[in-house]
């Protein structure tokens, strides 16, 4: 690991690269702060894993959720914001500058934005991760071409997720069969309207997947009724697993406040348990998760990180350490903290 060189010093240190990071960097970068994404190996969030999306303003006909990706990355960059395609494995917020450690390089921030977003969450059968890639899989945008011609294809869930893959798989697969786990959808009023009415979409109601089926591919799916108990066996080629998201934040345990699923805690206009540390998006909002609020909220977190720096905290902050006033805070409200 290199030395904490005078270089490693940044203003913003943004941690994910989905609407939210690449929001939060534009705006930090426009604000003249020497700012950096620390990307991911897998950069773009879950817009890289959509198709066409159609509620984010300014793109009358959709954008493809890639595109539009690819186009915040570089405006992103055009602002003069530098990117790390590397992924954050750990972080030390009890000193200050604050320390973000990728693999091969340790990062110094004065203010921190954490936009590492929420990854799908999956149904916890051993068979559904013994055929993961063999015809089980969290995306149908992505993975649903594979099975063009296909006589079935389960989508798992209930929500606008399920929906847009069964919508989607439709037009590939002869038949489609969404299993849900109640009678009713989650999904938005208009998505469910389009599957509903959709001749190629069945659904299995009250219903849990209980094993995935197949050796070396995906054969089908065992459901059980969750009112009767009846077991049957739905033949498939392939199952995509739509049942919502956990957060990004397994390597800040015991590092800042989490709730008990998992999503960061915030009290004062974005700021988390730690003074200095902001987040933004799908890591701490479980309730809107939509491309256009998690950019809204980059943007937020960047305005209170702007202010904090501007205000002059960071050389108050720094010197507290110094004199090791100021110890782990992590725990603490920091709307407690002078
Ligand atoms: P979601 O809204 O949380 O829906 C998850 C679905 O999976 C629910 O129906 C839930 O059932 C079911 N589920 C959860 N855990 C389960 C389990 N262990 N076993 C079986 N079923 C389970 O997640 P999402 O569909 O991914 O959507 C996330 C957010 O993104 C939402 O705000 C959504 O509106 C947004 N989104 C929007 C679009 C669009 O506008 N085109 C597309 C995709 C996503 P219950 O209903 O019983 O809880």
């Amino acid at each position: 690991m290199e030395p904490e060189a005078a270089d490693s010093l940044y203003d913003i240190v943004i941690i994910g690269s989905g609407p939210a990071g690449y929001t939060a960097g534009i705006y930090a970068a426009r604000a003249n702060l020497k700012t950096v994404i620390i990307a991911g190996v897998t950069p773009g969030g879950q817009l890289m894993l959509t198709g066409v999306v159609e509620n984010f303003p300014g793109f009358p006909d959709g954008v493809q959720g890639p595109d539009l990706m690819e186009s915040m990355r570089r405006q992103a960059e055009n602002a003069g914001v530098e990117i790390v395609y590397d992924d954050a494995v750990d972080v030390d917020f009890s000193t200050y500058p604050r320390k973000i450690i990728t693999s091969d390089r340790t990062f110094l921030a004065k203010a921190v934005i954490i936009a590492t977003g929420a990854s799908p969450k999956w149904l916890g059968l051993e068979s559904e991760k013994r055929l993961l890639g063999r015809g089980v899989s969290s995306c149908a945008t992505c993975d649903g071409p594979l099975f063009r011609g296909a006589k079935c294809a389960v989508v798992v869930g209930g929500g606008d997720s399920a929906m847009e893959y069964a919508l989607f798989l439709s037009k590939l697969v002869e038949k489609v069969v969404v299993v849900h786990r109640r009678d009713k959808l989650r999904a938005s009023k208009i998505m469910q309207e389009r599957a509903l009415s959709n001749p190629k979409i069945e659904f299995v109601w009250n219903s849990v997947v209980v094993d995935v089926l197949g050796s070396e591919r995906v054969e089908g799916v065992k459901v059980k009724n969750k009112l009767t108990g009846e077991e049957k066996v739905i033949p498939c080629n392939a199952v995509f697993v739509a049942i919502g998201h956990a957060p990004n934040t397994e390597f800040l345990r015991g590092k800042l406040e989490l709730d008990e699923e998992g999503y960061i805690k915030l009290y004062n206009n974005f700021e988390t348990s730690v003074k200095g540390v902001f987040a933004a998006g799908d890591v701490h909002d479980k309730r809107y998760r939509q491309a256009i609020t998690a950019a809204g909220f980059g943007c937020m977190a960047a305005m209170e990180a702007i202010r904090f720096i501007e205000e002059g905290h960071p050389e108050r902050l720094e010197k507290e350490y110094r004199a090791g006033r100021v110890e782990v805070v992590s725990g603490s409200n920091p709307s407690e903290q002078s």
